[in-house]
């Protein structure tokens, strides 16, 4: 069993397989970076794998593959089954912008995928492409369809943005509503990779909008999710709230950070990471499990974010998508 610092249980691994991406959100990577990692620095699947494997025998039963947009990664299907078939209970989800699922849903189904969260800010092609700088709403809408089709589980996330999206709170609440989707919003992070002039809604801005039409309970979080839950009075749909400028959900937080580099992170907003890479290139897996350890041993109490510090310097230095989100 993995235990950090702070007595905490680490049962979540996040593994980002690449950070380039087809879209430029504005609030992740408005502008193509000055240089991607060269590809020879990237881990193998097989590398990745070696690590992913010591992990999940020391009790990691929760994986999700991100990025970057993971589905960019050629062949991820036979990642994911190698993880599936090491161990068909883990509980193996994708975050994804949605836009090649029309063509790769079915094989991530079959290759044991379970859940998919994908990226909707809104449902209107300008809104969309503003957002995105790319015109992809239709190709995301047909993504997600498949997927329902399909059978895998998915959860939708919208950044609501002030003046950009914010109108359109209910209107993709309700896009959920009608298929059985779970919506979760995320509060904007400042981030100095984002197009500085975005100002994101706060939690209560977003309730606030959701009060306009329903009426709301508040249920709280799911174990160590960081999303807060509510449930609808009037027809009992449940969407949740991911409000990082709070740091009640780091007590109970049970995740690590994995780069398609090999670094290993113990916190999002967390500066220092370690890298496994030279040992699982090795094939020695003791020595990454003891970097492993040593990680574990660091992460932070809770989140060196703050929503005064952010909003003056925009302070995290590390993008999302090379975290993963
Ligand atoms: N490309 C995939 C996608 O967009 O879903 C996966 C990677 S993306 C970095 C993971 C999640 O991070 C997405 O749901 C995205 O909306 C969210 N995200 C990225 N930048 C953000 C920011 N500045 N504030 C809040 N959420 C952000
Ligand atoms: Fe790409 Fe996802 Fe970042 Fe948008 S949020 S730029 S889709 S990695």
């Amino acid at each position: 069993m993995l235990i950090d610092g702070h007595g905490r249980r680490v049962n979540y691994l996040r593994v980002s397989v690449t950070e380039r991406c087809n879209f430029r959100c504005q609030y992740c990577m408005p502008e193509k970076p000055f240089s991607w990692v060269p590809k020879e620095n990237l881990l193998s699947f097989e590398e990745l794998f070696l690590f992913i494997k010591a992990a999940m025998d020391e009790g990691v039963n929760k994986i999700r593959i991100t990025g970057g947009e993971p589905l960019l990664r050629e062949d991820l299907d036979t990642f994911i089954k190698m993880i599936h078939d090491h161990n068909p209970d883990v509980d193996l989800a994708l975050t994804t912008n949605g836009y090649l699922l029309p063509q790769v849903a079915q094989k991530l189904k079959d290759a044991g995928l379970k859940r998919l969260n994908i990226s909707l800010d809104s449902l209107k092609p300008e809104v969309a492409h503003k957002i995105a700088q790319k015109d992809v709403l239709s190709q995301v809408l047909k993504g997600i369809d498949k997927a329902l089709e399909v059978g895998l589980g998915i959860k939708i996330n919208m950044v609501p943005l002030k003046g950009i999206n914010d109108n359109e709170i209910i209107d993709l609440m309700e896009y959920c509503m009608d298929r059985g989707i779970k919506i979760r919003f995320i509060e904007y992070m400042e981030n100095r990779h984002a197009n500085i002039e975005l100002r994101g809604m706060h939690g209560k801005e977003i309730l606030a909008k959701v009060k306009e039409k329903y009426t709301i309970h508040a249920l709280g979080r799911e174990g160590s999710s960081p999303s807060f839950n509510y449930r609808i009075e009037e027809n009992g749909y449940e969407f949740g709230l991911i409000d990082p400028h709070k740091h009640d959900f780091c007590e109970t937080c049970n995740r690590i950070r994995l780069t398609a580099e090999g670094f290993l992170i113990p916190c999002l907003y967390f500066d220092e990471a370690m890298s496994i890479a030279e040992h699982v290139k090795k094939g020695d897996v003791e020595a990454a499990s003891q970097v492993l350890a040593q990680v574990l041993k660091d992460k932070p109490k809770e989140n060196r974010w703050s929503e005064e510090k952010a909003e003056d310097t925009n302070d995290s230095s590390r993008a999302f998508y090379e975290t993963g989100g």
